[in-house]
């Protein structure tokens, strides 16, 4: 039976990724080697991290002056090394979540943490809208989605101070203005590669300002100078993260996927809101086109088991809602195709019909 595959991360890569990681695990660029076995110094290898980092900047538009990097740690090390790099006295943190909250917990070892907002209150059902960040803050951090409670901010906020952002589950899926950022980040293993690698984007202005000794595999210096080779990279997740790469730009690039992701996700959202067993848990206007997180109706609360083994029948994997939110949620990534959404929607209207 097909497999629809929902999970949260790691999740769904496209056919295009699988099917050349495949083929590379055998036989790498002609080598004769596999992937897994050959040196980071090699001219092949040295050719496709030099292949993805620019095609990252191509994908995304990134301008003069900034860098790409991958980097280990997952972006959860991030949480820790932006504020190395680039916190003097005080930054700005928007609290929308658990990411958010664990990169707030960071922040706060290295200076004054100001956090402008938070939805922790509403269980972050949605996005904090009205906030003000100091004059002197070095910048604000947000996450641009709440990967567990399916909330979004699928647009460059409009403030004054720098912009950092964890885009660990929704880069690559709309357009962004790098140009207001300092540092974006994003672990792979949601939009990109396999987990392993986590890419980051700096504008190389914004760093060399903190007096603080930064150490040598923290200082996003170290990684842009040895055009990530300082050390060991991820070998295979930036194989599988170019192959992901390439697939994008063959898509028509991040303004066609996020024409795909607002459709497949408008289905999604229109079936939750019809369908009378379900009901979905994120505010209207902050709904994530990546994570659609939904519950059932209270009247129907006792269904969710019987539901989930229903759906499991029909070749859904991944659905259960994190244990923050309960009920369920289907992440629907970029190499989600419109037709497994299709299938969960389906499955979701038999089971109506059954109640
Ligand atoms: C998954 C996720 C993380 C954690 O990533 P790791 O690579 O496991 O450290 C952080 N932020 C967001 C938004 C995520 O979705």
């Amino acid at each position: 039976m097909k497999k629809h595959n929902f999970s949260a991360g790691p999740s769904i890569l496209s056919e295009y990724t699988i099917k050349h990681a495949a083929a590379a695990v055998e036989n790498f660029a002609g080598t004769g080697l596999s992937i897994l076995e050959v040196s980071h110094r090699g001219k092949e290898f040295v050719a496709v991290c030099g292949e993805a980092r620019e095609l990252v900047k191509e994908l995304l538009d990134v301008p003069a002056g900034y860098e790409v990097v991958f980097l280990g740690g997952g972006a959860s090390l991030q949480f820790c090394m932006v504020p190395y790099n680039l916190l003097k006295n005080k930054a700005a943190y928007l609290d929308t979540g658990t990411w958010a909250s664990n990169a707030i917990k960071e922040a706060k070892l290295f200076g004054e943490v100001d956090v402008v907002a938070s939805s922790k209150e509403a269980n972050y059902s949605f996005i904090p809208k009205d906030y003000v960040i100091p004059e002197e803050a070095d910048y604000f951090h947000f996450t641009s989605n709440n990967t567990i409670f399916g909330t979004e901010m699928r647009y460059d906020p409009d403030v004054k101070a720098r912009l950092v952002a964890d885009m660990s589950s929704d880069i690559f899926s709309h357009p962004v203005d790098v140009s207001k950022y300092d540092i974006i980040y994003a672990g792979a293993q949601k939009n990109l590669a396999l987990a392993g690698v986590t890419l980051a984007i700096v504008r190389e202005g914004a760093l060399g300002q903190v007096e603080r000794p930064i150490p040598t595999m923290l200082n996003y210096s170290t990684h842009i100078k040895k055009e990530s080779m300082f050390n060991t990279p991820p070998v295979f997740p930036i194989f599988a993260a170019l192959q992901t790469l390439k697939w994008y730009k063959e898509q028509g690039g991040v303004a066609a996927m996020e024409k795909k992701n607002i459709e497949k996700a408008a289905i999604l959202y229109d079936e939750i809101d019809r369908n009378k067993l379900f009901k979905g848990t994120a505010a209207v206007e902050d709904r994530s086109i990546m994570n659609v997180c939904f519950v059932m109706n209270d009247e129907y609360k006792e269904l969710e088991p019987e539901f989930s083994a229903f759906a499991t029948a029909a070749g859904m994997v991944g659905i259960k809602g994190h244990r923050f939110v309960g009920g369920f949620r289907a992440s629907i990534y970029n190499a989600m195709p419109k037709t497994s959404v299709e299938a969960l929607i389906d499955t979701m209207k038999e089971f109506e019909k059954q109640h």
